[in-house]
């Protein structure tokens, strides 16, 4: 007999590959934080024991979802200032709450609350856009996620860096300080075309360049953005962007909700990733991507929360069901956005978007053990006829039970292994009273 580390059973396993293979009664082998083998539940058994075992009957195994951008320490702003357009609320709320409250333990804390909504809402993978970096990586490692993480830049003085200069330099000492490790991938996340000038963005793409990692931005977001590009530089935002030779396969653009059929043209050209966040650019009102149509023109499109105050939660469950069928509503097609594609834009294609396709996303032999058990024994979940209508249709974060990422049982039958749940809740209900006594 071989040894596994831990062995996961399913009555049915997702693998989200090429082929979109199912297995039924089967079981996937991890050792070494990798997949080593994915087979019938039987032939498993023949050949490896574990003193680890996850899942088994009534069980879907399926990749962990991945959150393609987020802001994850904006939970303890949630709630905070909602039912506004997008400008007042950035500006004359979250701003200035951030300025009075971000610091290195905010964050951290902050954190700490996202991961464990992300962890029980089946997220293993996140990319994050915003300050204090370390505080992220910390937390995201305390947990055992996996995160792609950004150091925000714009051109203004916030708590992290007075200048752009320092900003970059912060930027390359992130970079410095994580590259290489096992769940923390660095990337450059300049907020926007609005907020970061032309010297700013061509810095910025010189240091990614350089530093060979990727870049996310907020693209096209508003109405407001485009009249704002094209009152500054004559032309609309993805135009801009390629003027000054910004675009690129190894860009990750945010939202993409105002772009036209030239502009679509331009990041399919450029091979650019989008993050689609249908549930905040609809409370926000910022309006609906044209995802049919990027989908159509080839480009690689993920889904994401954005972060809690726009949203308010960080569950990409309720995202795949809002994208696919407000899709459908707007194209007077429900064949639009079916449900693998939906689940393909939450698991590989999340991967793929944030360079990361090789790692996680999909449960093939090789690839990090990333994944999440449904308990399919629900009435809303019965009988289970198409598993892809199922997860995105009907399931709720409440019916994942197992987590693991990169091999390590990080959830196991619902409850956090890598904290304490309630500290963390309490945490976050100390910080909630700071934050709204300061704002009332
Ligand atoms: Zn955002």
């Amino acid at each position: 007999m071989e040894q596994a580390d831990c062995i996961v059973f399913g009555e049915h396993i997702l693998t989200m590959n090429d082929r979109l293979d199912i297995v039924h009664d089967g079981a996937v082998v991890v050792r070494g934080g990798v997949i080593a083998e994915i087979d019938s539940a039987e032939n498993i058994r023949r050949k490896y024991s574990s003193a680890c075992s996850v899942g088994g009957q009534g069980r879907l195994v399926l990749p962990g979802f991945v959150n393609s951008h987020t802001h994850a320490a904006m939970v303890f702003f949630r709630g905070l200032a909602d039912d506004l357009p997008l400008k007042d609320w950035l500006e004359k709320h979250i701003w200035p709450a951030e300025m009075r409250f971000l610091n290195p333990e905010f964050v951290y804390d902050a954190v700490m609350l996202a991961g464990l909504e992300m962890l029980k809402s089946g997220i293993t993978t996140f990319n994050d856009m915003y300050f204090f970096g370390d505080s992220t990586a910390r937390a995201s490692k305390q947990l055992g996620i996996r995160a792609f993480l950004g150091v925000g830049i714009v051109d203004f003085p916030t708590m992290t860096a007075k200048t752009v200069d320092e900003y970059i330099g912060n930027a390359d000492r992130f970079i410095d300080a994580w590259k290489g490790d096992p769940l923390i991938t660095p990337c450059i996340a300049p907020h926007s075309a609005y907020a970061c000038c032309t010297q700013t963005l061509k810095r910025v793409k010189e240091l990614a360049d350089r530093r060979n990692v990727l870049t996310t931005i907020h693209l096209s977001e508003t109405e407001w953005e485009v009249a704002q590009l094209v009152g500054s530089y004559g032309k609309r935002p993805v135009e801009y962007l390629e003027s000054i030779g910004f675009l690129g396969n190894r860009l990750l653009a945010a939202h993409c909700v105002w772009v036209d059929d030239r502009e679509i043209d331009l990041l399919a050209l450029r091979g650019v990733a989008v993050s689609h966040c249908i549930e905040s650019n609809l409370k926000l009102a910022s309006g609906i991507a044209p995802v049919p149509k990027m989908l159509a023109a080839g480009l690689k499109v993920a889904l994401a929360t954005d972060g809690a105050a726009s949203n308010n939660d960080l569950n990409i469950l309720s995202e795949m069901s809002t994208a696919a069928k407000i899709h459908k509503t707007l194209a007077n097609d429900p064949t639009v956005i079916d449900s693998r594609t939906a689940l393909l834009m939450a698991t590989r294609w999340g991967a793929e978007a944030m360079g990361l396709g090789g790692v996680t996303g999909s449960l093939e032999p090789g690839m990090r053990a990333d994944m999440i058990t449904l308990n399919l024994q629900k009435p809303h979940l019965t009988p289970a006829f198409d598993l892809y209508s199922l997860v995105v249709y009907a399931a709720m974060a409440s019916d994942i039970e197992d987590v693991m990422v990169d091999g390590k049982p990080v959830v196991r039958n619902r409850v956090l292994l890598t904290g304490d749940e309630e500290e963390i809740l309490q945490k976050a209900r100390e910080w909630g009273r700071k934050v709204l006594s300061a704002s009332t």
